[in-house]
């Protein structure tokens, strides 16, 4: 069959599902297209939860970033009648000097949100969970932090663009995309749409969808567990154990938050580049074992927060898509290009998600982005070999 939109969006995990619902609130005809079912459990949108923080260390700019995803995420709750954020702050530690901390005021800054910085007695005192603190180690309290719900988010974005008019259609993996600078061209197995432009949300498939990106993009196997504690306590409970980034000796970090209702304790490693392999989403081994995938984190659980059983009860696999310099890749592909990639996650992007559909609606449209792109425009990689190329011609 033969379609027509304004904008088609391939692919509706987290960031396509939101772009949609974004599109879909501006009442641009719409098309949002999924390779599997809505809210499925084999690319990077699952597991219950994620940590939401506005102070995000990972780059200044994604502070202003966090606040609009802050103010979307209660956007779509209140529309959909769902919870999509619970606020228990988030709790970042680490030395003074440290990018977790510096980092954090950094972006804490540029949102305009005020941060607590606790001293290391305090740190102590109001978070006795947390052992062998270094003598140097400060904490720092993100008010807005807290946790948002995958599954759900996916679930309820779909579901109100598809009440605002977008048409979604599940179980149908795009096969190509070409852009012939009039227009875009999408090509599955049934239909052939044409639309003014596609946003490419394809996670983990990004690279094999659009090989431009396969220079700066890569696939990574993470897996995700869950803990409980050694004894019957509820000190490790949201809200009392919030959402947290935490230093350990020798470059390593761990992050995670308490358990609430529905779900356990979660703590997973941070990517140093060697403690997660690279992977092919489609034949990725989704089988997790101790020796391959939790042996070092049960060694950090044990140091770290000595009150709980190191042992996982529950493992998940997941996927992140990790860009060269860490950052999302959000932007046209060059700037005639009618393909606007929304991918390269690098781990972190899932409390952004709605802000990202909001940038990647307006990029679209032609509207001025609310926050300036460049640190995350595929600009940056303009020197890689492929991506210098037009896309489809
Ligand atoms: C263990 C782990 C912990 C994490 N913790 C956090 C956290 O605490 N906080 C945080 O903010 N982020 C976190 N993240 C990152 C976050 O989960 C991701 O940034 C986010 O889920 C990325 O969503 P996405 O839309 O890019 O990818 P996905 O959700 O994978 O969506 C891509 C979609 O594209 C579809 N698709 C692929 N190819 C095609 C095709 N050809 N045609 C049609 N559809 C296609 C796929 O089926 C999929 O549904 C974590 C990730 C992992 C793995």
């Amino acid at each position: 069959m033969e379609l027509q939109a304004d904008v088609v969006v391939v692919g509706l995990g987290g960031w396509g599902s939101n772009a949609l619902w974004r599109l879909a609130k501006r009442g641009v005809s719409v098309i949002g297209i999924e390779a599997r079912s809505t809210a499925h459990d084999q690319g990077s949108s699952h597991g219950l939860t994620r940590l939401f923080r506005v102070a995000c260390r990972e780059h200044p700019q994604l502070g202003p970033v966090g606040l609009r995803a802050l103010e979307l995420w209660d956007e779509l709750g209140s529309d959909t009648r769902t919870v999509q954020l619970t606020t228990t702050k988030a709790l970042m530690v680490g030395s003074y000097g440290s990018e977790t901390i510096q980092g954090s005021l950094a972006a804490a800054e540029a949102a305009g949100i005020k941060t607590e910085l606790l001293a290391h007695n305090e740190l102590r005192s109001r978070f006795p969970q947390y052992g062998n603190l270094d003598p140097d180690d400060v904490g720092l309290l993100d008010p807005f932090g807290g946790i948002n719900y995958p599954e759900r988010a996916v679930e309820a974005a779909t579901r109100q663009a598809v009440e605002l008019g977008a048409r979604v259609l599940t179980g149908t993996p795009v096969r190509s995309i070409s852009d012939d600078g009039g227009g875009v061209t999408i090509e599955t197995d049934a239909d052939i749409i044409r639309a003014e432009h596609v946003v490419v949300s394809a996670g983990c498939w990004a690279p094999g969808l659009l090989p431009e990106l396969s220079d700066v993009l890569q696939p990574r196997r993470m897996p995700m567990f869950w803990f409980r504690p050694a004894a019957d306590t509820d000190s490790f409970a949201l809200p009392q154990f919030p959402a947290f980034i935490r230093d350990l000796p020798s470059g390593s970090g761990i992050w995670g938050h308490g358990s609430g209702p529905g779900h356990a304790i979660k703590v997973g490693m941070w990517d140093d580049g060697t403690n997660f392999e690279d992977c092919d989403p489609d034949t990725i081994d989704r089988t997790v074992t101790r020796e391959r995938d939790w042996q070092q984190l049960s060694g950090l659980v044990a140091h770290a927060f000595p009150g709980l059983d190191p042992e996982p009860i529950e493992a998940k696999m997941c996927m992140v898509t990790d860009s060269l310099d860490g950052q999302f890749l959000l932007g046209r592909l060059n700037p005639a290009s009618r393909v606007i990639v929304a991918s390269g996650d690098t781990g972190h992007g899932f409390k952004h998600a709605p802000a990202i559909g909001e940038l990647a609606a307006q990029i679209a449209l032609g509207e001025t982005p609310f926050v300036d792109l460049d640190f995350l425009g595929p600009a940056r990689f303009a020197a890689n070999r492929l991506l210098a190329k037009p896309i489809g011609r």
